[in-house]
């Protein structure tokens, strides 16, 4: 074997609690070794989130212009394509770029280059060999490419492909209807394509409560995006330049462009994990304990590859899990109160138990409803369409989990997130005095509804 390095943490992937978590390690004057293979700051800065969003900034407020007619705005809107996703490679590049100089200026030794496991902590990658005490895997998720007949012989996107593009297509196919599919198939509708989503499931985000999914479906189809529910793609072949999707149905739909977004799968096989005796689930995402130690003594994974909610703000609470079990004291990684969004238009915010989750856990849970069209900011605004749903435990009046449906829903879910975390009662929620007219006015009357 090649000369062994030794150093003080080694990090493997530049994802979103690797970086702040070497970073810690070399600003503390440790040596600290960081393999990253593609882009540094990972998939929310590059391929995820930053670009997404920018790109739904675009399209949202397209949307918003178009849909103002009720409200007497009849808007022309004219959509500069090349404009848009130059802007959303700015600001993606921006990110980066900030990521690149934060890794550079703390004196981390970063080694651009893919990374495996050669023994017990020991990891070989771009011609060194270094070991630690400490080494972290935080190698994130890639995106499936789904077995379809044709798929090797027709171009198509992937989220890693998507904000490469000059200019959304002007007929767009789109595979998968979770929330990746949804937030670019609508953000491409809303840019001016012809969309059609095609998902295996009979609804959209079918791990929602149904009424949320209702509500997707139907502001989707207000908006003009064609859904194939329940069908499954069964073969893509070319035609000329065109793409030619043929259902299990029998039914073919044109484009020009087609995005898969079917899912995720854990990088790990390139990781030769069983050198280090590290052991993997079923699906290949590393398997660990209640604080993010793998069953390898000392390696640790966190963020989308220790199979923990896909989310960006879940990787960083590992890392400041992580980084407090480091300092002498253990964080679990289980207690967390979970919230995230779909930022589709409406949004679907979420925050702890839905009430069918809690009523698996043995909670005696409850739920109460209110229609945005029935809060004076919903139909003042001409934002009625959606909901906000509260479930507390019967037992104790505590709340433990909310689904709010609605315009820019993902930031007030925050509130009841917090009352999760300060285990308030409905009763706290029922004595706050809300702003008039606001939809944060409907939280106190939700808790009324549990009286
Ligand atoms: C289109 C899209 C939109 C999203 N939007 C949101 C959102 O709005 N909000 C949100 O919270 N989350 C969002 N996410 C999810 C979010 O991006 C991920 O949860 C987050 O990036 C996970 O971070 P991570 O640290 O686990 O891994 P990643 O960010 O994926 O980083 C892993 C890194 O490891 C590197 N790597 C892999 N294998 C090796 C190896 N063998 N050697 C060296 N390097 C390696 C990779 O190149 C990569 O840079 C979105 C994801 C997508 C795809």
């Amino acid at each position: 074997m090649a000369n062994i390095e030794d150093v003080d943490l080694i990090v493997i992937g530049s994802g979103q609690g690797g970086v702040p978590l070497a970073v810690d390690f070399a600003k503390a004057g440790k040596r600290v070794v960081l393999f990253e293979r593609g882009r540094i700051g990972g998939t929310c800065v590059n391929f995820g989130c930053t670009p997404s969003k920018a790109f739904l900034a675009a399209a949202h407020n397209a949307g918003r212009a178009r849909n103002a007619a009720p409200l007497g705005i009849h808007a022309d809107v004219r959509v500069d394509g090349p404009a848009v996703m130059n802007r959303v490679r700015r600001v993606r590049d921006e990110w980066h770029d900030g990521s690149e100089k934060r890794v550079a200026g703390a004196g981390i030794d970063l080694i651009r280059a893919s990374a495996a496991f050669v023994g017990e902590r020991t990891v070989s990658g771009g011609g060194r060999t270094v070991r630690a005490p400490r080494v972290v895997i935080d190698t994130g998720t890639s995106p499936v490419v789904p077995p379809i007949a044709g798929i090797g012989d027709v171009p198509y996107f992937t989220n890693l492909t998507w904000f490469e593009q000059p200019a959304p297509p002007k007929r767009l196919v789109v595979i998968g209807g979770g929330y990746i599919g949804l937030e670019l198939g609508q953000g491409a509708r809303r840019l001016g394509s012809d969309v059609t989503i095609v998902h295996g499931a009979p609804r959209l985000m079918e791990r929602e409560e149904p009424d949320a999914s209702d509500v997707l479906r139907s502001s989707l189809e207000a908006d003009g995006v064609r859904l194939e529910l329940g069908a499954t793609a069964e073969s893509v072949t070319l035609a000329g330049a065109t793409i030619v999707v043929t259902l299990k149905s029998g039914a073919n739909i044109e484009a020009d462009a087609l995005l898969l977004a079917t899912g995720r799968t854990p990088n790990t096989p390139d990781l030769a994990l069983d050198a280090s005796g590290i052991a993997v689930d079923a699906r290949g995402f590393v398997r660990c304990d209640e604080h993010l130690q793998t069953s390898c003594p000392g390696v640790y994974a966190l963020g989308d590859v220790a199979g923990q909610p896909a989310f960006t703000h879940v990787a960083w609470e590992d890392y400041r899990r992580l980084a407090s079990t480091f300092a002498g004291t253990p964080r679990r990684r289980d207690d967390r109160v979970l919230s995230y969004t779909t930022f589709t238009e409406p949004q679907l915010a979420r925050t702890g138990l839905t009430e069918a989750d809690a009523r698996a856990k043995g909670i005696a849970a409850e739920s109460r409803t209110i229609q945005l069209g029935d809060v004076a900011r919903g139909t003042e605004w001409n934002l009625e369409a959606g909901f906000m749903r509260l479930v507390v435990d019967g037992a104790s009046d505590r709340i433990v989990g909310a689904t709010f449906v609605g315009y820019e829903m993902g930031e007030l879910i925050h509130t009841i997130g917090f009352a999760i975390e300060l285990g308030a009662t409905w009763h706290d929620l029922d004595r706050f005095v809300a702003i008039h007219p606001t939809f944060g006015e409907g939280l106190p009357s939700l808790a009324r509804m549990f009286a």
